[in-house]
């Protein structure tokens, strides 16, 4: 069943704000077995609307709209749907209530502007879905078999609406096959050394009725199956199926077809494991710590991390000798060693990962160097040397793909080494 979304808003084509709503959406929707067939970003204009809404319309049976609800002048989102659809705005009782207790509850005046929020298109084929976290209401439209639901930009309060009102009955009112989709997540080569690696295996796949797709990122590649039918447990199958061929075929390259993020194995690797890891990093800034807690119940396996940017704060921090530095710099193998097993017995953790390297911009040659080195349980290092491109912003992804993927293999090696013992 496919969708469609409108995101509305001057600041999307202005680029001030991203759209990040409609990528939320597009994974929701193909959770529950809708595909986002088309996306459109319009200006705050009702022509605009109503113009894309009719294209819409004339190719799909659900329109999902975010964006325009606000109370002030510049959103004008609701007005334009009751008119497009021939419903009146009228006051609705429990909204105008719930809108008052919600600037209640926070201590601030109720103004005439936001009893604005509480006037709602009234009328066949119309349904008010109600926003607990904010003031403007979700709107559900029926005409002729199709359905266009109006959520607000909030991304938290469009979020809550998904989840809580449009998905349960989207799903209630509308049949769809069953999708599925499975990751190889590969790290080392790029997205054609892969597609060479899978050869005709790859080409064949179409026939089979199965979907392959390269989401490359840096430093890592994604290598996503997938498929659509009505039969479930044959549509299952058939993915893990193949699932299994490709990663036959991409041998050492595949890190994981369990995880679709680095951070989600090293989560799940120490977590299984009972053990602690740290970090401290340099040219990184804290993006692998920030990566790392992104992880729901990241306490149970994250200690900590140190941001030791400059060769002081390694010095005074970490105990990284200034000898070491004098003699080796601060961009080197010894010194990523020294900080690592520094941060994982400072930290009290089992584990740590340390970065040094420059990050760039610039023309010196030493720009896109850098080292990142894990130290393990015995205080052993395995440490690992880099030379990236110029960018800043690509080399900071990259060193934190690069490292999470580092600490990740030396924690599948030690686990596979503890098995090898057992046995
Ligand atoms: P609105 O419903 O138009 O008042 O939007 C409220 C807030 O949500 C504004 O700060 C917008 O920048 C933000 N917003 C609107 N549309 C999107 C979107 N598609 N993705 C992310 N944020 C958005
Ligand atoms: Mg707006």
């Amino acid at each position: 069943m496919n969708v469609e979304i409108i995101t509305v808003g001057d600041e999307l084509l202005l680029g001030q704000t991203t759209d990040t709503n409609s990528a939320w959406m597009g994974l929701e929707l193909a959770r529950n077995g809708f595909a986002v067939s088309h996306k459109a970003a319009i200006s705050d204009e009702p022509q605009a609307l109503r113009d894309a809404l009719d294209a819409a319309l004339a190719r799909c049976q659900i329109v999902l709209v975010t964006g325009g609800l606000g109370p002030t002048l510049d959103d004008r989102t609701k007005p334009t749907l009751a008119e497009y659809f021939g419903v009146p705005l009228k006051l609705h009782e429990p909204t105008l209530n719930a809108v008052r207790a919600y600037f209640d509850r926070r201590g601030l005046p109720f103004l005439e502007v936001n009893r604005l929020q509480a006037e709602l298109p009234d009328g066949p084929g119309t349904a008010i879905l109600p926003n607990p976290l904010g003031t403007a209401q979700g709107m559900w439209f029926e005409r002729g078999g199709a359905v266009v639901v109006s959520m607000p930009g909030v991304p938290h309060e469009m979020k809550g609406l998904m989840t809580d009102e449009v998905i349960p009955r989207l799903m209630e009112r509308f049949e769809r096959p069953f999708r599925y989709h499975r990751t190889l997540l590969c790290f080392g080569r790029g997205e054609s050394y892969l597609s060479q690696l899978l050869g005709d295996w790859e080409t064949g796949l179409a026939d089979r009725g199965v979907g392959l797709a390269y989401l490359p990122s840096f430093g890592q590649v994604r290598v996503r199956l997938s498929a659509v039918g009505s039969d479930e447990a044959a549509v299952r199958t058939l993915v893990d199926g193949c699932v299994e061929e490709a990663a036959v075929l991409l041998a050492s390259h595949v890190a994981s077809t369990r995880f679709e993020h680095a951070a989600e194995g090293v989560a799940a690797a120490l977590e299984e494991a009972g053990l602690q890891l740290a970090v401290a990093e340099s040219f990184t800034g804290g993006a692998i710590a920030s990566t790392l807690t992104h992880v729901p119940g990241a306490s149970r396996w994250f200690r900590g991390g140190l941001v030791a940017y400059t060769e002081a704060v390694k010095e005074s921090q970490l105990g990284v000798p200034a000898a070491m530095l004098a003699e080796h710099t601060a961009v080197s193998a010894p010194v990523a060693e020294a900080m690592a097993r520094a941060v994982r017995e400072r930290l009290g953790a089992d584990w740590a990962v340390a970065t040094t390297g420059y990050a760039g911009p610039g023309s010196e040659p030493e720009v896109g160097t850098a080292f990142i080195s894990v130290a393990g349980p015995t205080g052993a290092t395995t440490t690992k040397e880099f030379h990236w491109g110029r960018s800043r912003e690509v080399n900071i992804q990259r060193g934190v793909t690069e490292a999470l993927h580092l600490i990740w293999s030396q924690l599948r090696q030690a686990n596979e080494d503890c098995q090898k013992k057992v046995v």
